[in-house]
């Protein structure tokens, strides 16, 4: 099998850059400070989704929230992100790889795995191929990718995120050892924060590292999500590049941490509502609407559920997602004690268009199982992790202020 994995450098930032650039602006935001930034400027909650190099050298970070990023840099230039725009150049990279092979995995807006497996005769070897790509995208779209190449979607992927931008490397079996395994294991396709957390805590702090520990340990320690990072870090990984062209569904979330456990619906619920402001706010200054809503739930021994709802049409407005997760929460709540709750939007539209779902289609309303849900977690990297990463910040910056956790206003909740 012969894999190519393509990621856009900066998408966010770069995107913005060639719009703002056919528009006249007289300079380059990809040679400036700046930043792409997720909600209202002024707010303290307005969080950076990307960051341009210079913006990185004052120490500004995705997901940090504009207060703290202007702090660091009074200059700093912000901009809103345009998902319109971003669709745009997404399906033009898309279109241009689509001429490689006809077995394309749109894994996220900004990357794409392709399978190269037998189109050598057509379009040649595999590294020239990589190359001809990367520098028709940078000549023929205006912005730049690294194209990793590897025997499998593991490999390709993590071969894409080596040094960066506008370059093109392999990962194949006998380079695991010399460019995969001296990295730190947080690095690993899939390896979580708290995975690498729970890592660091026996000492494994490489992938090689990783890849020699013990199996049977890392299943006790992680259940079967042991064995898939154990994998991973040995350049194991058999999954198939899966056909489809849309990106991969979106959601915009927000949870927290409580710091008793809840032990009663009337306990959740003025948690539930904040968190659906917050969501709620969040996603309408992004300009979308919802037509799935999600309930996380992880109880006190730290396993994670969640239970979702597809509403027919769409919902925008607090009062309705809340009276969606109060729902939710009744049905999906196994009754034990929680220590986090969350609620998370998905199958986003724009209010523009809500036709056009410009996010893909929303996934069906079950219960989502604990693999499923890390798949379509790790499986939509760009936007979604930036989401995730806000989603965490809010969440553990909740931490602290629970005690004194006190519910916003109460909007009309429609009876139902
Ligand atoms: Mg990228």
């Amino acid at each position: 099998m012969t894999i190519l994995h393509v990621d856009v450098n900066s998408a966010f930032l770069s995107w913005t850059a060639i719009k703002l650039l056919s528009e006249g602006y007289p300079v380059d935001i990809r040679e400036i400070p700046s930043v792409i930034a997720a909600g209202d400027d002024g707010s303290r909650h307005a969080i950076v989704l990307a960051k341009s190099v210079p913006a990185k050298r004052y120490g500004i970070k995705t997901a940090d929230t504009m207060f703290s990023a202007r702090k660091a840099c009074p200059n700093l230039v912000s901009f809103l992100p345009d998902f319109a725009l971003f669709k745009f150049h997404s399906d033009r990279m898309f279109e241009l790889l689509s001429e490689y092979s006809p077995v394309i995995e749109r894994f996220s807006i900004d990357e794409c795995f392709i399978d190269y497996t037998g189109c050598e005769a057509l379009f040649g070897e595999p590294l020239c191929v990589a190359h001809e790509i990367n520098r028709r995208i940078r000549e023929e779209l205006g912005f730049t990718v690294n194209v990793g190449v590897g025997p499998n979607r593991l490999l390709a992927k993590m071969a894409s995120d080596f040094e960066k931008p506008d370059k093109v490397h392999t990962l194949f079996p006998d380079e695991i050892e010399k460019k995969m395994w001296p990295l730190p294991v947080d690095e690993l396709f899939m390896c979580g924060r708290s995975s690498a957390k729970k890592l660091h805590s026996i000492n494994i702090n490489t992938i090689g590292e990783l890849a020699h520990a013990d199996l049977e340990m890392l299943l006790g320690m992680f259940k079967s999500h042991g064995r898939m990072l154990w994998e991973y870090a040995n350049g194991i990984d058999d999954s198939p590049v899966s056909v489809n062209d849309d990106v991969k569904e979106k959601s915009v979330g927000n949870s927290i941490t409580t710091k008793s456990d809840l032990t009663a619906p009337e306990e959740a619920y003025p948690i539930l509502l904040w968190l659906c402001e917050k969501t709620v706010h969040r996603m309408r200054k992004a300009g979308f609407m919802a037509s799935v809503i999600t309930v996380q739930f992880r109880n006190s021994d730290f396993v994670t559920y969640s239970h979702q709802m597809k509403v027919s049409g769409t919902v925008q407005t607090v009062d309705e997602v809340y009276a969606y997760a109060k729902k939710i929460f009744n049905e999906g709540w196994h009754e034990d004690p929680l220590r986090l709750v969350g609620v998370s939007l998905g199958g986003l539209v724009t209010e523009a268009s809500e036709q056009l779902s410009f996010l893909g289609p929303a996934y069906s309303p079950a219960i989502e199982k604990p693999e499923e849900k890390i798949k379509r977690k790790e499986k939509s990297e760009a936007l979604e992790n930036a989401l995730a990463q806000i989603r965490d910040k809010y969440g553990n910056d909740s931490v602290g202020h629970f005690g004194s956790f006190k519910p916003p206003k109460r909007p009309k909740i429609p009876k139902r």
